[in-house]
């Protein structure tokens, strides 16, 4: 039986996920803010019984004590965050592997925007919550970890399923757009995605998540490789390292 996926804005800027089963038991991944969640539970009907954390920052984890059935709640976040994370009942780190609402959820380190971040895939459903990892069109900035580690984290995500829904912790896309046309001007797939960014976002539309297949195509981060890319920021014959370091700090002076 598939699973049902809500994304659901929180704060100014956020989303949180709730997925659940047939007979009505939700999962979450991350929590910036209890009360939209808690209604979208009630809405549905759902119970809530787990709750998925991909790092510390205050606008992933604060929401979650307000959650309705706190004290009951399996709390699952990284090992590696577990001293500055909400109390976990269950720590995990890159390559281990759980069931959640029946279905098997593989981690990924993708430290980067922090050390210690997380991102949680679920094959069979075809998800992939990234939070502040790989982002639509961007990827988080990077408080804690190198250009190279992010490289690395986004590099292990890259070569899942195509079809795969990435479900990323922020409605940031628009002002990606305005970079990413920047840097891979020629880039048809790119402008045609801006012209539907522009769109949604004017009938006040979500664009997370979105297909693996569309990032790989547009998002500047996961093209650090392409040739036109690299010409543009002028590093033609740069490594891809190189090349993506490049990229993180113009967008950081964007
Ligand atoms: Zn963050
Ligand atoms: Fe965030």
């Amino acid at each position: 039986m598939p699973l049902t996926l809500v994304t659901i804005p929180c704060l100014d800027d956020n989303y949180a996920f709730l997925i659940a089963n047939d007979v009505g038991e939700a999962a979450l991944v991350d929590a910036p803010e209890a009360a939209p969640i808690n209604a979208e539970l009630a809405a549905r009907g759902w119970t809530l019984k787990t709750v998925l954390l991909t790092h510390h920052h205050w606008d992933h984890v604060e929401g979650l004590d307000g959650l309705t059935g706190r004290d009951s709640l399996t709390v699952i976040g990284a090992k590696a965050d577990a001293h500055r994370l909400p109390l976990l009942t269950q720590d995990v780190s890159e390559g281990d592997s759980f069931t959640l609402l029946g279905e098997e959820v593989r981690v990924f380190d993708v430290s980067g925007h922090t050390l210690g971040h997380i991102a949680f895939h679920m094959p069979a459903s075809e998800l992939l919550f990234t939070a502040d990892s790989l982002m639509a069109l961007g990827c988080g900035r990077l408080f804690e970890g190198t250009p190279a580690q992010m490289h690395t984290s986004l590099s292990k995500l890259a070569v899942l399923p195509p079809e795969t829904l990435v479900c990323s912790g922020h409605e940031y896309t628009a002002a990606n757009a305005r970079f990413a046309v920047t840097v891979d001007p020629q880039n048809a797939a790119l402008a045609q995605r801006v012209a539907d960014i522009t769109e949604t976002r004017a009938k006040g539309g979500f664009t997370v998540p979105a297909t693996l297949a569309l990032e790989l195509a547009t998002n500047p981060f996961l093209r650090a490789h392409d040739p036109n890319i690299k010409a543009t920021i002028g590093l033609p014959d740069s490594s891809d390292v190189d090349s993506f370091t490049k990229l993180r700090a113009m967008k950081d002076a964007f």
